[in-house]
């Protein structure tokens, strides 16, 4: 705090991550960061104490994709930091705002073996846009902007900022301080008006044009500008897992039911905010066409060209480029080459209904134990449609993609371009926070695998502790992409040594994960067929009070259906 002998470190950080606009701050405190955690709370900074730094990472970095508002990670040295590498590559691959603050061993123990000593600054900068320790307790202001700033213009990403032990507590005249002005959002890029006019001319003759929407164009806020660019020109529109819901999934123009034939054949692709990376299957035949044109956009000036040089690149940020775009489309009114009795347009119709009649005839199946399409068609009509869903594992995550839809931007959060799992806790209960503060009566359902929900499971204390009410629903089948069925599962154990003949996708069957909750005061769920499904899901939805888990219990064997082509499994192992 502030008295005659000056204002310390802890204090003067935590006011200049309030005046850049910081509101939440996650993480664990220990030495020697108690006090910037009690600091930040007394700032008005709310601090949300969880149980592991890689959780509270990812979490952070949920907010800052939710709000492009970097939230802040707040660890202990070594360790600490470690763990929250985690979420700082997670953050960097998903190109989210992100900053943490890492505690470290007091600058006169360095190179003595000193507590937790460790390369902090070295260790963070593989993960960050920028990295540093302040060079002195009165200019922490100055490295507190520089890391917002840094984290939040041009392509966002991740900044670690290292506090030594000494500089916390350490204290300077309160005059020397100078604090920075909040850095302004960044200022609008626009891309050449002439290559402008080129993509519009492309436009108009392409025969199978596609918009691609990526998470990019989500965290742009780009929705509206994208929402005039399909609609008037009626373009059919493939979003990204994340980039689900910056248009309706339900929208007419969706294609994502005919993904694989959309992507093969189409002529023209406006790539908006997306990267042609293994999610796309780098832009190359035989998924896509040889001959595709392809018009990016993207904040990057790095990425145009990654695996495909585009036909023309618009550099800048989406919400500008587009609606340069729409103007362009305005003054010149004219008729697309491409429209909805195009012939194209019938064999995607085609395919999308016949992928829809399949998804139906297997969410009716009324097998025990279900299949996902089964649960997955209870989940989803239990809950309120502008649910924030978070989900992660592998069948889970494929499946869930398709069966639940995303009508708003930004609902949907999952493992990502880096596949990371165990994103899921933190994700939800970042969001759950969010929820609470700015759409209140939102709710948040994180459907996860029951692997997936291992790696942070103890962050249900800490949505207990908070009260938030987040559904948790686990689709259990014993294992990681498949497990064991009662007998094979005795086979195995007759059979010789439990770790030599238990297969590392198993694991311990029919596990009560419900049960886990009631530890916290949140209500626990287990259903084995879809009307008891049904009826917990209600429930849950109505209680407004407590975290509960939905424990639901899918065949083992239970697959995907079969795809023309095998899409994002790789990752999920
Ligand atoms: P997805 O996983 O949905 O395919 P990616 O994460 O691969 O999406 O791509 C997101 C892209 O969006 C990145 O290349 C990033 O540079 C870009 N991006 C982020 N913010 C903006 C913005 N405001 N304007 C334009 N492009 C952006």
């Amino acid at each position: 705090g502030n008295n005659n002998d000056g204002v310390d470190g802890a204090t003067i950080l935590v006011r200049a991550l309030k005046q850049q606009g910081v509101e939440y701050m996650f993480g664990i405190v220990g030495v020697p960061v108690i006090e910037v955690g009690m600091a930040a709370q007394a700032e008005g900074i709310k601090f949300i104490a969880m149980r592991n730094e890689q959780a509270a990472s990812y979490a952070a970095s949920a907010i800052g994709y939710l709000t492009r508002k970097p939230a802040v990670c707040l660890v202990v040295s070594g360790p600490g930091l470690v763990h929250a590498l985690a979420g700082m590559s997670n953050a960097m691959e998903n190109c989210w705002p992100l900053i943490v603050v890492g505690g470290s061993c007091d600058q006169d123990q360095e190179a003595m073996g000193g507590f937790q000593e460790y390369s902090q600054v070295e260790a963070a900068r593989q993960y960050s846009k920028f990295s540093a320790r302040p060079s002195s307790i009165d200019k922490i202001p100055y490295f507190i902007e520089k890391a917002y700033r840094t984290s939040t213009y041009g392509r966002p990403g991740p900044c670690y900022i290292d506090m030594s032990g000494d500089m916390i507590m350490g204290k300077v005249q309160e005059e020397k301080v100078r604090y920075l002005p909040p850095c302004p959002p960044p200022p609008a890029v626009f891309a050449d008006p002439d290559k402008i006019k080129d993509a519009i001319d492309l436009i108009t003759y392409a025969e199978k044009p596609l918009v691609i929407v990526g998470k990019g164009a989500a965290y742009a806020q780009a929705e509206d500008e994208i929402y005039s660019l399909v609609v008037d020109t009626k373009l059919p529109f493939l979003p990204t897992p994340m980039g689900k819901g910056v248009l309706p999934d339900t929208h007419e123009l969706c294609v994502s039911a005919a993904r694989s034939r959309a992507l093969q054949e189409a002529d023209l692709i406006i790539l908006l905010g997306a990267r042609l990376n293994w999610m796309l299957h780098f832009g190359a035949p035989p998924r896509f066409n040889p001959k595709v044109k392809i018009i990016q956009v993207d904040i990057s000036l790095e990425e145009m060209g990654n695996n495909v040089m585009p036909a023309i690149a618009l550099p800048g940020d989406i919400t500008s480029v587009v609606k340069q775009l729409n103007e362009e489309l305005h003054r010149r009114p004219g008729q697309f080459k491409f429209n909805q009795k195009a012939p194209w347009w019938n064999t995607l119709k085609g395919k999308i209904e016949a992928n829809q009649k399949n998804v139906q005839a297997m969410s009716q199946d009324v097998t025990v134990p279900m299949n996902y399409y089964a649960a997955y068609s209870e989940v989803q009509s239990a809950i309120p449609q502008n649910s924030l869903i978070v989900n992660e594992g592998s069948n889970t995550m494929d499946i869930g993609r398709t069966m639940l839809p995303n009508l708003l931007p930004r609902h949907r959060l999952d493992a990502g371009t880096f596949g990371t799992m165990g994103v899921g806790l933190g994700f939800a209960l970042a969001a759950a926070i969010w929820c609470r503060d700015y759409q209140p009566n939102k709710r948040v359902v994180c459907v996860e695998g029951d692997s997936a929900f291992g790696f942070s499971g103890m962050e249900i204390e800490t949505m207990a502790r908070y009260r938030l009410p987040v559904i948790i629903v686990i689709f259990n089948n014993n294992g990681i992409t498949f497990g064991l069925k009662d007998e094979m599962w005795e086979n195995a154990e007759q059979s010789g040594d439990l770790l030599l003949t238990v297969p590392p996708t198993a694991l311990q069957p029919n596990t009560r994960y419900e049960k886990l909750i009631e530890a916290f005061g949140g209500k626990g769920y287990f259903a084995r067929t879809k009307s008891e499904l049904k009826k917990s899901m209600e429930a849950a939805v109505r209680d407004t009070k407590n975290a509960s888990i939905i424990n639901v219990m899918i065949d083992p064997m239970s697959q995907r259906k079969t795809q023309e082509f095998f899409w994002l499994t790789k990752s999920n192992l």
